[in-house]
């Protein structure tokens, strides 16, 4: 249990209609550091009834106001000064994120400075041309025009905070929809400082409301309700399923980012020291905690040893500790909750015959105190039915897997019900592209790993997700399509008899 310092306490309000208000039962909800295990905040607890006053709260605002009207470079100018005020608490974003989440202050610096560059891409974005025009027959002028939808509910995990929460607000938006926004449970200090700037750059009220709380109540509110025209979801996978199911009932339009278990598959003529280092970070950045997460090895069997043996000895050497000290490479998982889920998923290897060759325990030693920290760690001698080569881990835990050759490296990379990411990495080009083009999965990488950029799209196939986040398919989320027919010649048509 954790217990309260005499550190100050943040007092975390949700913000609806335009105010900060407590949740409608005076509930709190204590936010914990993962480094030490102690309370940083009391987050206010939304409920049913608060999810659906921010819900008309947006309705009302999309249905009355003036934010949908706004000219695209009205509405660029908001979220380019949203961008700023992130530039300019940068540090402080930073340092909060750490606390919250975890993460190495390096990891959170760069989450920061993307979430600016994500308001700023989809400012100039909604700028460009949206439409298009057709030469039909009938004297007919066709055209297509892009509407935004109407309220959109936007729920989010804790693995990043405040980027998957901007992944979402900034296109949302950007194409002129009102937003009920709902942050992980686990982390809202970074989604409570954008509302701060939300507020201090006079956003409209009701056009972004934010409702915190547990999801089976919060975010099951935002799913159910038929107010609610668009539902974008980013979580595990049965949440997803769930999500999908309650959605259903006014057919909102869905778009689901969900989990992964994805292959890095290395061929025995590439660079190794390139593909160890990328192999590393593809798994232990995060803590493993990124949905995209290189967490299944696959090495041609020719230097499977020399592999593992370095990586071995370089993920021993990976320094484990609070995000806050300069020299942590690797951080602490988000909560108890993941660190016992990530301890049995090593004991369920453990049982199933694999073999640990890093890593396999808690750290608890006195620099460790009651922080969330896990060893990096390796499995061997995995086969590909068990339940830690096709279970989504999200902490810091390999598993390796071998092939004789290209055909099996492409069927074992394609066995699980995931679809998100995966690596290549080799010498021969041809090969590379071969590969990849088999790879079922909407996110990739050559000889490299996990570099995600603004301008293209974060899409997840089989069962990681429905739609795509970032890019220009990332708006197109947030957009109605409609086709509009325009009579150049206004005569009856003269079909019936008169
Ligand atoms: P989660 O599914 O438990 O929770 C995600 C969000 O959904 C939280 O805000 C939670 O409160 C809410 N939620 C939970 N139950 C709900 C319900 N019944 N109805 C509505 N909302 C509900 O996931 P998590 O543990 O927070 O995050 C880890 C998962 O997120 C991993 O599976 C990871 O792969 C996935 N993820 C995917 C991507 C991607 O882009 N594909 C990115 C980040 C994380």
């Amino acid at each position: 249990m954790a217990t309260k310092t005499s550190q100050k306490i943040m007092e975390l309000s949700m913000y609806i209609d335009g105010e900060w208000r407590k949740g409608s039962e005076n509930q709190k909800r204590e936010i914990i550091n993962p480094a030490n295990g102690e309370v940083i905040a009391e987050a206010a607890e939304g409920t049913v009834s608060d999810t659906r006053v921010a819900i008309q709260a947006a309705r009302k605002a999309f249905d009355q106001g003036n934010w949908p009207s706004l000219s695209a470079e009205e509405r660029a100018g908001y979220l380019l000064r949203v961008a700023d005020k992130i530039d300019e608490r940068h540090d402080e974003l930073t340092a909060l994120e750490t606390m919250d989440n975890g993460k190495p202050l390096r990891e959170a610096g760069y989450d920061v400075s993307d979430a600016a560059a994500c308001f700023r891409y989809y400012a100039g974005l909604i700028l460009a041309p949206h439409g298009e025009t057709y030469n039909v027959p009938d004297n007919m002028q066709a055209m297509v025009i892009r509407e935004p939808i109407g309220v959109c509910g936007l729920i989010v995990p804790w693995n990043y905070p405040l980027l998957m929460s901007v992944w979402k607000i900034a296109p949302a938006l950007a194409a002129g929809n009102t937003i009920v926004y709902k942050p992980s449970e686990l982390t809202p200090v970074t989604p409570t400082k954008l509302f701060e700037i939300f507020e201090e750059i006079g956003l409209p009220r009701g056009v972004a409301n934010m409702v915190m709380g547990a999801g089976e109540t919060v975010g099951n509110e935002i799913a159910v309700s038929d107010d609610v025209d668009m539902i974008s979801f980013t979580g595990g996978t049965d949440t997803g399923r769930h999500i999908m199911k309650a959605a259903s009932g006014n057919m909102k339009k869905i778009s689901l980012e969900l989990g992964g278990k994805s292959p890095n598959i290395i061929f025995a003529d590439t660079d190794l020291e390139n593909a160890v280092d990328f192999a590393l970070f593809g798994i232990y950045a995060g803590a493993g905690q990124i949905c995209s997460a290189g967490s299944r090895i696959l090495v041609e069997k020719s230097i499977k040893d020399a592999f593992i043996a370095r990586f071995v000895e370089r993920a021993n050497k990976i320094k484990v500790g609070p995000g806050d000290d300069p020299q942590t490479e690797m951080g602490p998982l988000v909560s108890q909750e993941q660190l016992d889920k990530v301890l049995r998923y090593i004991e369920i290897g453990k049982a199933e015959g694999a073999e640990i060759a890093c890593g396999g325990y808690r750290l608890t030693d006195r620099d460790y105190g009651k922080g969330f920290f896990v060893a990096p760690t390796a499995f061997i001698q995995t086969k590909p039915d068990m339940r830690i080569v096709q279970e989504e881990i999200f902490g810091p835990v390999a598993v390796f897997q071998t092939f004789k050759d290209e055909a099996e490296a492409v069927k074992l990379a394609n066995d699980t019900k995931y679809g998100l990411a995966g690596g290549v990495f080799t010498r021969d080009a041809a090969k590379a592209m071969r590969v990849i083009k088999k790879v079922r999965a909407g996110i990739t990488w050559v000889n490299t790993y996990h570099g995600t950029y603004n301008e293209a799209p974060w899409h997840g196939y089989k069962q990681s997700g429905i739609g795509s986040s970032l890019g220009t398919y990332g708006l197109d989320e947030f957009l109605e399509t409609k086709q509009i027919n325009f009579n150049l010649n206004v005569e009856p048509i003269g079909w019936f008899s008169d």
